[in-house]
């Protein structure tokens, strides 16, 4: 039996002013047409409270926090602050903040805990490089990833894993439905290692190069859960059939 419901999460990343706002009224009213899936968007922090206005109860993230409370951090943001905007989710351990800001899977690991201090739920990225792929090295990456971020206590009710191929985000090239089945399975397990039974719950999403075209067949993957979707999250026209597929 399929104990989890699929979610399909948008990363809007640093796209995204008030005028976009209707788009995200479009996904909204989309979700509330598809209750059979789970839908959330992280749009950039500065649209969170807006986004939220006009969101309908369709859960708003963030795509990024801080993991202390508050303090001495130019231009970060907290989870307490999240919470006060009203946001339910962040994702954490991004790879393009790994990549960017140069974070760690440790650091991933401290936000999540300090997202979850707060109440709020994670969607804790992970994923190997083209480099580490060609290496023959994916699979050790990602276990070694969730091992050093996934935090204490993580439970289906507010962690969500998502396996991100680098390689993939935002290039229109997407690893072959095996191999997202192989790298799934092998995550499934690494869970169930850390954290026991609770692994059967929790959802794992696919991200890199989603859309609606691909949606349907990445979907149907075994221990796919969902998707993470970056590019085709930022308008309604192109998100919306991917939540549908979810359906
Ligand atoms: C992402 O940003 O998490 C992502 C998967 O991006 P894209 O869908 O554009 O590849």
């Amino acid at each position: 039996m399929d104990m989890r419901r699929k979610l399909v999460a948008g990363n809007w990343k640093m796209h995204g002013l008030k005028g976009d706002l209707p788009e995200i009224a479009a996904i909204a009213a989309a979700a509330r047409a598809n209750p059979g899936v789970d839908v959330a968007l992280c749009p950039p922090f500065t649209l969170i409270e807006p986004a939220i206005a006009v969101a309908g109860g369709m859960p708003i993230g963030a795509q990024d926090v801080h993991d202390a409370d508050k303090g001495a951090h130019t231009g970060c943001i907290s989870a307490p602050m999240l919470v006060d905007l009203g946001a339910t989710l962040t994702i954490v351990g991004h790879s393009e903040r790994r990549a960017d800001q140069h974070e760690t899977s440790h650091d991933a690991w401290a936000k999540a805990a300090a997202a979850r201090r707060h109440g709020l739920r994670v969607i804790l990225c992970c994923g190997e490089t083209e480099a580490e792929r060609d290496a023959g090295r994916a699979e050790r990456i990602v276990q070694s990833q969730i091992e050093k971020s996934l935090p204490d206590g993580a439970a289906p009710e507010w962690l969500t894993l998502a396996y991100e191929p680098r390689w993939a985000i935002g290039t229109g090239r997407t690893p072959t439905l095996d191999e997202i089945a192989s790298i799934h399975a092998i995550a499934r397990a690494k869970l169930r290692m850390m954290v026991g039974d609770a692994a059967r719950g929790i959802r794992i999403l696919y991200g890199g190069s989603v859309t609606g075209a691909n949606a349907g067949a990445i979907l149907a993957v075994d221990d796919v859960d969902g998707a993470l979707v970056g590019g085709a999250s930022l308008t309604a026209e192109k998100f919306v059939p991917i939540i549908e597929a979810a359906a």
